[in-house]
Parts: C-alpha cells; structure tokens; sequence
C-alpha cells in the first residue's frame, strides 16, 4: 500500500503508521544480531499497529520467523506470511490441536508437551520454553532435565529451545548474567535445532545473548526497550499521531480546566494581556491517549506539539479530548480568528516521543501502542 491521499474530513485523530520505518528497524536488529536469525514478535496485534500490514512488509524485508501470543493470532499471521514458521507463545491450548494443525502453529511449550504429543502425534515441530529466572511461563530445569534423560526429547526433537529475560532492559543488572549462564548451561544437554535467549533489549546486551535467534518485539515499532533508549533510541519512530483542534480559546487566570478542575490558569505575560491560549483537542483516553498523561496544579502531564514546538497538556485528558496551552508557542496568534479546525497537533511524532508520552503517564511504551484505540483515520505509508 502506497502513501494514498485520504480523506480524513470525519477524523478526530489521525494515526500514521509508517512500515517503511518498521522494515529499517528489523534491518537495523537483523544486523545488529550477526549471524542470528531476526524474528518478529507479531503479539497483541503486532503492539497494536496491525498483523495484516505488518506482517506483509517484515516478510519483505526478510523476516522469516514470528511469535505470537495465541492461536487466534497465528491464524492472522499464517493470512498475511502463508510460508511463515509461527511460534505460539501461550504454548498448546488443549483441545485445539486443529488449529495448531490447520495453521502450521507451533506451540512454545512450557509443561504441556505430554498433551502435545498425544494430540500431534509427536510429529509436528514445536519449541520448549526453560524457566532461567522469570518464573513467568516455561518448563523448570528439572522437568526438562527429567525429559532429557528419558529420551522423549530425542524421539521428538523441539525446533527451538528458548528462554526470556527478566531484566534485559537493564543492562547491569545481575539476572542478565545468571539468566545467560543458566541457559546455556541447560541448552548443552539437548539437540534442537535451535536457540533463543534475546528480546529486543536482550539483542543489544550483546553477542553473548543471540544464540541462534533473536525475538525483538517493541524495538520494531520504534519503543525504547532499554532504559539507555529513553534518551536516546537508535530505532526509528513508526507511530504518528495527530489530534484535530477543534477549538481555542483564551482562558483567564485562576480559571480551571477541565474535569475536578485539576489545573488552574496562570497568569501569562503576553502583551496582549495575562489570559492564555488554550485549544481544545479531538482525542482523548478512549483513543488510548491515557488519562494519566494529563496535568494537575500538582503534577506535569505529557507535551504535544504543533510545527515541532512542544507545547504542554493543561488539566485532566477526558475521554473524547485533550487541552493544550499554545499560549507560549511562537505561532499561537495564528490560531486566534484562524480557521483552526484545519489544523492538527502532534501528540507522538517526530518532536514528542512515544516512551515520553508512556513515562508522562507513568507506564512504558509497549503499553501505549497496544492501548491505541479503534477510532483514529489510519494510514500507512511506505510499504516496501
Ligand atoms: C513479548 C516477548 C518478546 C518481545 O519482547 P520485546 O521486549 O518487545 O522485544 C520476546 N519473547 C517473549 C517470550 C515475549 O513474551
């Protein structure tokens, strides 16, 4: 799909979703792990942004590999990459060997793989996840060691042993190391076919971490997935959003804004006069702009922008709208009798960021993208 005009006349919000961006940043992870395969991981929609026109360009730009959640899922990505290999990272749900079969899934096992078998047969691949410190989902050490020693995994080989970090984020943190040690330790005993150990963050801990495949997820869509990223993120924006303004105001000093009145106008000091200039916003917490990236007198909420200069939320974000004070922007008298309602804020974008929207609302990235609501006029440019 091209960068097609489109007729957003009837948007609130607009949101831009750009796949060229997505490939440069698979390309960018793909030769950051060397020789290790670069898969994607497609879950929750691919992070919200869509598993029918992710999926497509991933796979042109060589992405062979995707992970998802639930079978639900694979059946998407199965649609959109018929030649994919699609791991299921819930495992196998019982009673749903169909699916698994019809679809080519392969289920990442964590203590079901007793069931697993007796419904494939023993003849479809599937991996096996080790528990090395998440105690989140996968197979004890003992389990596996118990399976190993019985033979069952020389009989039916996994495709894939894996393994997830806890604390890749933090680059220093000792579970990293422990974590490693232990998997590699366990992953001698056995043959598959192959390894995996590295999330996004985990690819940029280091050669150590890439074993024989990577599964990044949200630094695909351009999320920071180390905190060192925060700051500076080497993965090129993917999301863009823009909310209509649809009205503007001056508001005067000591006046609230918004619901409880969260925030109250200070005096500005415009010549004009110490009123300031508010516009009201046509996105709000039920297009998944989170309620908790407002403003209170107590409390700073996210930045916008408009013609890349930052301007800051003002008052709580309520569900259909946000408020903004352009009153310090260079070209907030443009607003004033202009016909704003042909002009659109930037609420994640090239000037203000995803994660800093996410750490404004005390959350991360990952939680932002998937909480993208249904309601914005979507486009997505630069297909390969
Ligand atoms: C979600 C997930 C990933 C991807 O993690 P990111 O931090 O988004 O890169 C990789 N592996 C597993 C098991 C996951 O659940």
């Amino acid at each position: 799909m091209n960068s097609q005009p489109h007729n957003d006349d009837l948007a609130g919000g607009r949101l831009t979703i750009d796949l060229g961006a997505l490939a440069n940043n698979w390309r960018t992870l793909n030769d950051l792990s060397g020789a290790s395969e670069c898969s994607a991981v497609v879950k929750a929609d691919a992070y919200g942004l869509g598993i029918e026109q992710a999926v497509p360009t991933l796979w042109k730009a060589g992405c062979r590999t995707f992970f998802v959640a639930l079978p639900s899922e694979g059946i998407r990505v199965r649609k959109a990459a018929p030649e994919a290999t699609i791991y299921v990272l819930a495992g196998y749900l019982p009673r749903a060997i169909e699916t698994y079969q019809d679809y080519a899934l392969r289920p990442v096992i964590n203590d079901e793989l007793d069931s697993w078998i007796a419904a494939s047969g023993g003849t479809l691949p599937y991996a096996i996840q080790l528990e090395t410190g998440m105690n989140r989902l996968g197979m004890s050490i003992e389990t596996f060691v118990n399976l190993q020693t019985s033979g069952l995994l020389d009989t039916h080989k996994p495709s894939l042993v894996m393994s997830h970090l806890a604390c890749a984020d933090t680059p220093d943190h000792p579970l990293n190391e422990t974590q490693n040690t232990e998997f590699r330790k366990i992953i001698e005993l056995t043959y598959s076919e192959q390894t995996s150990l590295a999330n996004s963050a985990g690819i940029f801990l280091g050669a150590d971490y890439h074993y024989d495949l990577v599964r990044p997820g949200i630094a695909l869509y351009g999320g920071a997935s180390a905190h060192a990223h925060l700051r500076d993120n080497p993965m090129q924006p993917v999301i863009n959003i823009e909310a209509r303004i649809l009205q503007v105001k001056s508001a005067q000093p000591g006046a609230t804004v918004g619901y409880s009145g969260a925030e109250t106008i200070r005096p500005s000091d415009r010549p004009e006069g110490n009123n300031r200039i508010l516009a009201t916003l046509s996105v709000g917490y039920s297009d998944g702009y989170l309620r908790a990236a407002g403003s209170a007198d107590d409390h700073q909420g996210a930045f916008a922008a408009w013609h890349g200069v930052r301007v800051p939320l003002v008052g709580r974000v309520s569900m259909d709208l946000l408020t903004v004070d352009m009153t310090e922007h260079p070209d907030s008298e443009q607003l004033l009798g202009d016909n704003w309602q042909d002009h659109w804020i930037e609420l994640i974008g090239p000037t203000v960021k995803l994660d800093e929207v996410a750490s404004a609302a005390g959350t991360i990235g990952y939680e932002l993208l998937t909480s993208l609501g249904r309601r914005y006029h979507r486009t997505y440019i630069n297909d390969l």
